[in-house]
């Protein structure tokens, strides 16, 4: 059998690295790499990559220094099938949370860990390699010869039971190919209420290549870095500076040295900021393109195409 790959734990916490780091290597892990920030977490994937790996990523959704997303989707620049686990103690349904899950997230991991929980999502994670990834003459014999039935619908059932939800779009992006033989089977199974057909899906797809495997990359307008984080600002209204929360040391206005008094009378502060760690720039909205992740082409929203396609959602498989 192959040997494990290698796995990049990127967690501000001490503790917790090392907690990850025990558990990984009771499953076998041996090339752990912990980084406890976000810069040196990218710097480190992009030397992997490099060496032709694939690392698995452990992400920690509060990092001091860079925001979840903008690491996420540096990462999948660097390599579109990156496989990014994200640990957060926020719940599933928080708005952050669910778009870095739509944006390509692999898995979710719930904070406080437990073993059980890291233990079978990277069963899934070897389980799906071995499926897609390991055997491309498989899925290549099956795009060219006559079908094998039941490998198409092994193949289903396994992207199936993988989401809750998913469009017939995306079905056929992740098994390589459409015809008849998948919309029957979909059918088949309706009919045995394991799954039930929902809303049409619009989705967007690449304007090159058709897919429907697209995410989202974000930047800073002024400076078109990737790399930023999500912070609080402070306006100090006297001499008109703006900066982080966190360099008004002491409460003391770090252009002026005066000492701010009073919230809403000589400062304010201005949540949820996008502030670029390149230019040091900020702003309350954060620049995106879209990037195919079959074809590698990077697309504005307006340049789009939509594909709409029957959705189905999983009842019981
Ligand atoms: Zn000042
Ligand atoms: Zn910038
Ligand atoms: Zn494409």
């Amino acid at each position: 059998m192959s040997s494990k790959d290698d796995v990049l734990i990127v967690e501000d916490s001490p503790a917790i690295g090392m907690l990850l780091k025990n558990y990984l290597e009771k499953l076998g892990y041996t090339q752990i790499h912990t980084c406890t920030n976000g810069s040196t977490a990218i710097e480190t994937f992009k030397e992997l990559v490099a060496l032709e790996k694939h690392p698995i990523v452990l992400l920690d959704y509060m990092l001091p220094d860079m925001d979840a997303r903008s690491i996420l989707t540096q990462m999948l620049e660097v390599q579109p099938n990156a496989r990014v686990v994200l640990e957060t103690a926020t719940e599933k349904d928080d708005v952050g949370i669910k778009e870095l899950i739509r944006l390509g997230v692999y898995q979710y991991l719930e904070k406080p860990i437990r073993f059980e929980n890291l233990k079978s999502i990277f069963e899934t994670i070897e389980k799906e390699q071995s499926f897609f990834e390991e055997e491309p003459e498989q899925v290549k014999i099956l795009k060219q010869e006559k079908q094998d039935q039941t490998q198409i619908h092994d193949q289903i059932n396994f992207i199936i039971n993988s989401s809750k939800q998913i469009s017939l779009n995306l079905i056929e992006q992740l098994i390589g190919f459409s015809n008849e033989s998948i919309t029957s089977y979909l059918k088949e199974l309706e009919d045995k209420g394991k799954i039930i057909r929902i809303d049409d899906k619009k989705e967007i797809a690449c304007n090159q290549c058709d897919s429907v495997k697209i995410t989202q990359t974000f930047y800073c307008p002024s400076c078109k870095s990737s790399n930023f984080k999500l912070g609080k600002l402070i306006e100090h209204y006297e001499c008109g500076n703006i900066t982080e929360e966190s360099t008004y040391t002491n409460d003391v206005c770090p252009s002026c040295n005066k000492t701010i008094k009073a919230l809403g009378v000589d400062y304010r502060v201005m949540q949820n900021h996008y502030i670029c760690n390149n230019c040091k720039g900020f702003s309350s909205e954060i620049s995106t393109d879209y990037l195919c992740l079959k074809c590698e082409n990077k697309f504005k929203f307006d340049e789009c195409r939509w594909k709409t396609s029957p959705n189905y959602k999983l009842i019981n498989m």
